[in-house]
């Protein structure tokens, strides 16, 4: 007998239909003896249409407030669930999460979980009921609504299962794993049985929206046994691991992510001196705007050149601000690009396998994709390039690392 905690996403109880599905789901695990917490988002769309609403009403809405209308969706969301499960007879509990109480800090909008009175979850198990707990959301000590941050039931999921030592946090959602890359872009793109908790952080921060990043982290620190699985097709999914095996010979890489939301700034020809670094940064990150690669060439001539990247969207005040600074520091020009894209390889294989970036560049040169900026750390290296070249950069990379299904023909 084990204990899960079951996150179903937006998609999973987007309608009566896909709820009372959920609830038949349910009782064929309650049916083989285990003990069930269900953690849900709100229906699909339901956030969206609630931000919506606040904005009609006031342009910049107090964040308290938003989340006292935010914490509503999922609240829908555990009492239909609740009379899901109880329309196919079993014994069942609802809690928002302040009723639990999941304690947060009082940054609303993205509040982090401090505590989780688990005694009332306890005790409703004992007794045999399905504990049906909104996610997304928690209070502050004062007593205050707080919500997660978009994403958020994901967090509450694993956070529940952190605090109950569940034997398996499961995240239900719309796809039935997590994949080598997405398969939209690339036909033979494979699911995964297993990745690693440092490989899933990487491609969650570098793009791959299936995992809020935080909960991840969480999972991590918490070493809560996470999975990635379907709710509309049965199937092991995707375990996110927490040991790294080092007896098991890894792939090379297990997958790519990439990005479309980046931006470039180039200042040229700065003096090359200490505090030029920090002269150009400094007011970027003042204004909040977060960077992302950074590049200096060396100078042959007193002077240097240097990049960096930011999200797309915050490109034209980045380049305003970078061009003020470039006046003061006698700078000799400015350039942008917000037509980039980036494309990471992500393993823990590369620690044990030679010429892994070797092979990156060979096939983007086999394809005559130029590339214009390469970080790397222990895991993943990533490279920017023309927006254009985004697609054909995947695919060949897939195929050069042999990533794809076994039995695809398609790459
Ligand atoms: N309902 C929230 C959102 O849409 C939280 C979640 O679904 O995880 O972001
Ligand atoms: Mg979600």
């Amino acid at each position: 007998m084990a204990l899960y905690v079951q996150k179903y996403g937006g998609t999973s109880v987007g309608s009566v239909e896909r709820i009372k599905a959920v609830a038949e789901k349910v009782k064929k695990f309650k049916q083989q003896g285990h003990d069930i917490v269900v953690t849900v988002s709100a229906m699909s769309g339901e956030t969206n249409r609630l931000i919506t609403l606040a904005k009609e009403v006031q342009s910049i809405p107090s964040p308290r407030e938003m989340d006292v209308l935010l914490s509503t969706g999922e609240q829908v969301t555990i009492a239909l669930m609740s009379m899901a499960l109880e329309q196919v007879g079993l014994k069942v509990r609802s809690y928002t999460g302040s009723q639990v109480k999941i304690l947060t800090d009082s940054t609303h909008m993205k509040a982090r979980i401090e505590d989780i009175d688990v005694q009332k979850i306890r005790s409703d198990l004992d007794a045999g009921a399905v504990v049906v707990v909104a996610g997304f959301q928690g209070a502050d000590l004062a007593g205050n609504i707080t919500t997660l941050g978009r994403g958020g039931s994901d967090t509450t999921g694993v956070a529940l299962a952190a605090a109950l030592k569940a034997d398996e946090c499961q995240i239900y959602t719309d796809v039935d794993g997590v994949y080598t890359t997405d398969p939209r872009v690339v036909e033979g793109a494979r699911r995964l049985d297993e990745i690693t908790f440092e490989e899933m952080l990487e491609m969650a921060s570098l793009g791959s929206k299936i995992l809020q990043i935080r909960a991840v982290e969480f999972a991590g620190k918490y070493k809560v046994p996470l999975r990635v699985l379907s709710s509309f097709v049965d199937g092991p999914g995707t375990l996110i691991t927490i040991e790294d095996d080092d007896n098991v010979e890894k792939p090379e890489i297990s997958g790519i992510a990439f990005n479309r939301d980046e931006a470039k700034l180039t200042v040229m020809g700065v003096p090359d001196i200490p505090g030029v670094a920090s002269k150009i940064l400094g007011p970027i990150s003042e204004a909040n705007i977060e960077v992302d690669m950074i590049l200096q060439n060396v100078a042959e001539d007193q002077t240097t050149d240097f990049t960096f990247t930011v999200h797309r969207n915050d490109f034209d005040q980045a380049l305003l601000i970078l061009n003020n600074t470039a006046k003061a520091l006698n700078a000799r020009e400015v350039k942008g690009d917000n037509k980039i894209a980036k494309v990471s390889i992500v393993g823990v294989g590369m620690r044990s396998h030679a010429g892994v970036a070797t092979k990156m560049f060979d096939a983007l040169a086999a394809e005559n994709i130029n590339i214009q900026m390469i970080s790397t750390s222990e895991i993943k290296i990533s490279v920017v390039m023309a927006e254009k070249y985004l697609e054909l950069a995947v695919r060949s990379l897939h195929s050069a690392f042999e990533l794809g299904r076994k039995d695809s023909i398609s790459e």
